[in-house]
């Protein structure tokens, strides 16, 4: 598997299975293995924001040792768990959280993944001398990581915002995409992760199905509405449903290649503003919402005759990136478009999402993904051109276009 920003795997294992067993949740507050905690806030955008530090000249998502945390705030982690164990309507009243899995790295049965170790990218504040002592529990073991909210929780806020959990370092809300960007593979793995979660119970205070207030169940990974047994719930009556666990939203996004390979289609799309000083514009990948009743491929042969006119074929499905912001899983592709006078007519007056759509020489694209800023040449037909960042799907796509792969 090859990393890919915001889902590149690492030795985090999610056991999944165990979320429901709260002796175990309640385990990682209380017992004596190593339990990992990184932090959100809601942000200006509606969202939740990472808690970052600045150390050593980079924002790092701050990721603290739950037993460094003074006794008044371990407290409020311990009554987090008390209540995700009684199932309680209190139990996101001070903080909400969300356990994320196990990091084996270095244990004796790992399990899934450990060839990457999740903290080799990390910058860990709080570890005791000691070094980690693993959770083990049921055969599975490894160091706990939660993601935890803390809107509500002004003593969180205080200690944490004071730098007292990061040797003095600034910690603050990451607001910024340029800071998130900076991250490491592993550190956006964790950070969207965490995010997708939180995110989702921050937006689902109530049931869709009947309005009762929903109660995060199993450490934060899914919404049990509280509607009792004389009230009609078409969520809670439904054997399977979709709406008491996080959702991803189904993104296609297509590199497309003229059948031969000499043309690319980058469009740009009207809500990105040109660079105000030298009018660099953005021409990236064609992208859009899957819809019900339809297939990858299809969704993406309509999505590009929607955009750009062209009528594509040949869809191959090529990656795929969890996308954070808030819950999308784009789906990459690489479709052909058969050049025969009709089906490369470009028309971007069917949906009207692009300025402009063009064909540019493959040739000049695999020079720009060579060049440091990702901007065309002067004097080419890729001139004020600039490709998405290095770290996007829609680059990766463009690039093994460009590269022939
Ligand atoms: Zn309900």
């Amino acid at each position: 598997m090859s990393d890919i920003y915001f889902g590149t795997s690492t030795s985090l294992n999610r056991v999944s299975f165990l979320r429901s067993d709260s002796k175990f949740v309640s385990s990682l507050i209380s017992g004596t293995g190593t339990t990992r905690l990184t932090f959100y806030v809601q942000g200006d955008k509606n969202d939740v924001a990472p808690v970052l530090v600045d150390t050593e000249g980079k924002s790092k998502l701050l990721v603290v040792e739950l037993a460094s945390l003074p006794a008044h705030l371990i407290a409020v982690l311990e009554q987090w768990a008390e209540r995700n164990d009684q199932s309680s309507v209190d139990v996101r009243e001070e903080i909400t959280a969300v356990f994320l899995g196990l990091d084996e790295t270095g244990a004796e049965r790992p399990h899934l993944f450990s060839s990457n170790p999740l903290d080799s990218q990390l910058r860990v504040f709080g570890n005791s001398a000691k070094g980690i002592t693993r959770h083990r529990y049921n055969g599975y073991e490894g160091v706990a990581y939660l993601a935890v909210d803390i809107t509500r929780s002004q003593q969180l806020k205080d200690y944490l915002f004071a730098g007292s959990a990061s040797d003095g370092a600034k910690a603050y809300p990451g607001h910024s995409m340029m800071s998130i960007l900076g991250f490491e593979y592993n550190e956006a793995a964790l950070f969207g992760y965490g995010k997708t979660y939180l995110d989702w119970l921050m937006r689902n205070q109530r049931c869709p199905g009947c309005g009762s207030v929903v109660i995060p169940q199993d450490a934060g990974t899914r919404l049990y509405c509280t509607s009792g047994p004389d009230q009609s719930c078409p969520v809670k009556r439904t054997s399977v449903n979709n709406v008491c666990f996080p959702r991803s939203d189904p993104v296609v996004i297509i590199g497309v290649v003229s059948a031969d390979g000499s043309k690319t289609l980058l469009g740009h799309n009207r809500r990105h503003a040109a660079d105000p000083v030298t009018g660099v514009r953005m021409f990236s990948t064609i992208a859009g919402f899957m819809e019900p009743g339809e297939t990858i491929e299809e969704a993406s042969i309509r999505e590009i005759w929607e955009e750009t006119g062209c009528k594509a074929s040949a869809v191959k499905i090529i990656n795929s990136q969890p996308w954070p912001f808030p819950a999308s899983l784009m789906i990459g592709c690489v479709a052909e478009v058969e050049f025969n006078g009709v089906n490369e007519v470009i028309n971007i007056e069917h949906d009207k999402e692009m300025e402009e759509v063009k064909w540019i020489d493959t040739a000049l694209i695999k020079d720009i993904t060579e060049s440091e800023d990702l901007t065309g040449k002067d004097g080419t037909e890729a001139e004020k051109i600039r490709l998405p960042f290095r770290q996007s799907i829609a680059y990766s796509l463009i690039s093994k276009i460009a590269h022939g792969e």
